[in-house]
Parts: structure tokens; sequence; C-alpha cells
């Protein structure tokens, strides 16, 4: 399996090194050369397969022979190795719960497998330079000299850089601790992400350094998009970047709707088409869900759940593709103004307009409906909604009511508790803090203050790879 880039002016590469470099030379999003084609058979055993041996089975031919078989199988079960349940909020619309990993969003799958990948090439690569070493001693050939100059530069330790809004900096930390031979930064704006998100940040310690900077999400992703381009840090430093643009943290997120569907398939049998409302930001998600329809898995409809920051919405409607500078919303993970995965959406539906509007839907809802909508749903079915999952449910009911079909899932990507704010104000009571992060409230902070400006980390970084 081979990863093309969709800027189509850099070489075609395999798992590794795209999972390694993050986005091609052309930043260009990589795009697998063919997508797998599961067959009939191999789709009815995945009914009743277990989780850890059908992601196994999904991971496979993406990896290729990137990885030996036995470290994925090993990589695959950690990945996986919490619950996924489908669970039944009102007699149409049932709630895939992602948020019961060790951040409470959904995003723990993708990080998980990709710092263990990660992990698994940096070990690789020591074990490589160990080799040559021994090789050059015993040799003392100007041949094999030069090889070892070239393991030693594709072996120098890789530093993921991470903006959050939230989310992502929780997951990526927790899945990249401990991880050997990779260093973690995660710039985070002060004052703007939960009190349990803050914790899920800055308590790591070990190879994760949080920076708490003096200003908004748009501020730490601008500081992030410099550092990639500047010359000097990619020479002192072997950067990465750890969101969905990675094929590594894009395609494990198939994996759900796998789990989705066979517990699906045990409720309601294979007849009735399972269609599916994914709130969406920056279409990561979504879009692993239609590969696993592309690549054979019998999905039913796709319905993009969007708040205030509607582009795909729009586009949908009028064929007009405007991008937008994000509004902040109560479903601040959503709020995205250009959405990075979407070319790859295009490149699954052919860059055809007709198959988009046969396969995807969009809705949009404001702050007040969404809101609206988790009081409504705690009081009439005892469900707590996050944010994004209102957005969802809002989403089904019109879809439901549109296209007359009877049911439809939504994905619940962020526990409440991530949200107490607005969730709490629309409950009228607290939310009780889940067991699995209780311990996090005895943890120390510890953050560094950077304001926001490219120069001042630029001075940091460089200050830290002296010493
Ligand atoms: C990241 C995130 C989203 C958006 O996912 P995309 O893959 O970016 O579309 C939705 N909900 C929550 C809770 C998230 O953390």
């Amino acid at each position: 399996m081979h990863y093309y880039s969709l800027g189509k002016q850099s070489p075609n590469v395999d798992f590794k090194t795209a999972a390694i470099t993050g986005q091609a030379p052309d930043k260009g999003l990589y795009f697998p050369t063919t997508i797998p084609q599961f067959t009939k058979e191999q789709i009815e055993r995945f009914k009743t397969l277990d989780k850890a041996s059908l992601a196994f089975e999904v991971m496979k031919p993406y990896v290729g022979d990137t990885i030996d078989d036995t470290s994925l199988q090993q990589i695959c079960a950690e990945t996986i190795h919490f619950d996924f349940p489908l669970v039944p909020i009102t007699d149409k619309i049932s709630a895939l719960e992602l948020f019961h990993g060790p951040t409470l969003a959904f995003k723990d799958v993708g990080a998980r497998f990709m710092s263990r990948c990660l992990g698994y090439f940096s070990k690789e690569a020591k074990a490589e330079k160990i080799k040559l070493t021994a090789q050059r001693e015993s040799e003392q050939q100007s041949e094999s000299e030069h090889s070892i100059e070239k393991t030693l530069t594709y072996s120098k330790p890789s530093t993921v850089l991470v903006a959050t809004s939230g989310d992502t900096g929780g997951a990526v930390a927790n899945g990249f601790l401990g991880v050997e031979s990779v260093e973690v930064i995660i710039l985070y704006p002060k004052g703007k992400v939960s009190p349990i998100q803050e914790l899920q940040l800055t308590t790591c310690g070990q190879n994760i350094t949080a920076l708490e900077v003096e200003g908004s999400f748009d501020d730490c992703q601008a500081i992030v998009k410099d550092a990639f381009m500047d010359a000097q840090l990619n020479t002192a430093y072997h950067l990465t970047s750890a969101n969905s643009i990675n094929v590594a943290r894009w395609l494990p997120q198939q994996l759900y709707y796998f789990f989705a569907w066979q517990q699906w398939v045990a409720s309601y049998g294979d007849q009735m088409p399972m269609h599916i409302v994914v709130p969406s930001g920056n279409f990561g998600n979504i879009c692993a869900g239609m590969m696993a329809k592309a690549s054979g898995l019998p999905l039913g409809h796709f319905v993009a759940a969007c708040n205030a920051n509607n582009v795909v919405t729009r586009y949908l409607q009028t064929g007009n593709y405007e991008i937008h500078k994000s509004v902040t919303t109560v479903s601040n993970a959503m709020d995205v103004g250009n959405p990075s995965n979407f070319v790859r959406i295009m490149e699954i539906m052919q860059n055809n307009f007709e198959s988009l509007q046969k396969g995807l839907s969009s809705y949009s809802y404001d702050d007040a409906s969404t809101a609206a909508t988790i009081q409504r749903v705690y009081k009439n079915n005892n469900y707590i909604l996050d944010p994004h999952g209102a957005v969802a449910f809002l989403a089904a009911e019109q879809f439901i009511k549109e296209q007359e079909v009877t049911h439809a899932i939504i994905l619940e990507t962020a526990h409440p508790v991530k949200f107490p704010e607005v969730v709490e104000a629309a409950i009228g009571q607290t939310i009780d803090i889940p067991a699995s992060v209780q311990f996090l409230l005895d943890k120390e902070k510890i953050a560094i203050p950077m304001e926001a400006s490219y120069q001042a980390f630029k001075a940091w970084m460089l200050g830290k790879v002296s010493v």
C-alpha cells in the first residue's frame, strides 16, 4: 500500500513515511493509492469478530509491511482497549459513545494508534543504528559510513507539535506519554480550555510539555504552522504534527464504524441501513467513515452535523465552497473555518459533486438550539448529550424527518463533563466526574507560560535544543 499526495507534486510514499512526515512535501494530504476492498465473506465474518482482531484486519492493508503482524496486533489491541457502546436515546436515535477512552473524547483512538506507530518506527531506527555502528566497527568501510549518516538523521527523535482547543491536546498527551524517542509539545490557549481538559494537558510530565499561550486557539495554530515552515527549527528538530492530517491518526477512526455496525446488525439485522450522523469540524472522523463504506462496509447515508461553522453545509446547498474565519461556539471542537479533510472526502467521491450529494448531507445549528437540545433530551429521555452530540442529535431528527427513514445513529464524540459550563446550565445540575478521571484532580498543573508570538516560541525551542 502506498500513499500519494493530493497536492500531486510529491512522490508516493509508504505508510511509515506518511506517518512520520504527516504532510507531503508539497503540503498536500496523503491518500491511499487504492482503497482496500473487503469481500462479502470478510464482511460476514466481521459481524462477530472480536474488536482487536477486527481492528487488525481493517488496519493491516493500510499499514502494509511497514509494521510486522505481531507488533501491529499489539498496537491495535492497545488502541481499542475500551468500550464503544451503541446506546439508544429515543426509539429512533441511538448514540455511539466514543468517550470511554482515557481522555473522554473520540480522539483517543487516533492518538493512541499514531503514537504507538511512531514509537515502533523510532525503536526500529534505533536498532538499525546499533546494527550499522557495529558493522562499521568491524568493517571500517567508507561505504557503510555513508549509510550510518543516513540512519542517524532518520532516527533523530521526533518532536510532535500540536495546537489544541481542548480535546486533541489531551488525547495526544495521553497517547504519547512514555513513548520512547518522541517528544510532545502542546500549545493551548490560556483560560479557553475546560478545567478537566487543562489537567489532561498539563499533568503528564515525562516527554510531554504544555505551553500555556496568552492568546486564542488560532494564535496557537498560527505558531505551529510557522514552526513547520521554519528551516532553522526543522534542522534542529524532526518536527511532525498529530492532527487528523496524519494518516496514522485519521485512518484508525474507521474502526468506530465497524464497531457500530457490529452492534447494529446484532440488534436490527443486516437489512436495515445504518445512517450515521457525525459532529464535524475538520471532517477527519466522517471522512474515515466514508472510507470504511468505500472499502465495502455496508453503511447507510452520512450526515455531517455542523455548528455555525458551516462551509460544507452551504457547499452542499449552493455548490460554492467558501471558506471563512472560524467563529466561536459552545461546540468548540467543531469551530473550523476551513476543514482540512474535506479534500479527502472529495477524493473518495472522485471529485464529483453529484456523487457527494448522494453520499453526504449536512445541517448546521446555532448555540441556542444546541443548549435547548441538551435540556430537552435530558428532560424527555434522561440522556446527557455533550454540545457536539447535541448538534448531531438535531441533525439526526431533521434527517429522519426529511428522508422519512426510521432510525439513525449519532456519534457522541465527547463526555459531557468536558463541557461543564454549557451542559450544567442546560440540565440545571452538576455532572459527576467519571471515576476514570478523578485522579487528575489531585495532580499539579505544570505549564510553561508563553506569549502569543512566534518569535517567543522559536527562542524557547532553540534555547531548549542547545542545553
Ligand atoms: C475533534 C472533535 C470533533 C470534530 O471531529 P473532526 O474529525 O475534526 O470532524 C467533534 N467533536 C469533538 C468532541 C471533538 O473533539
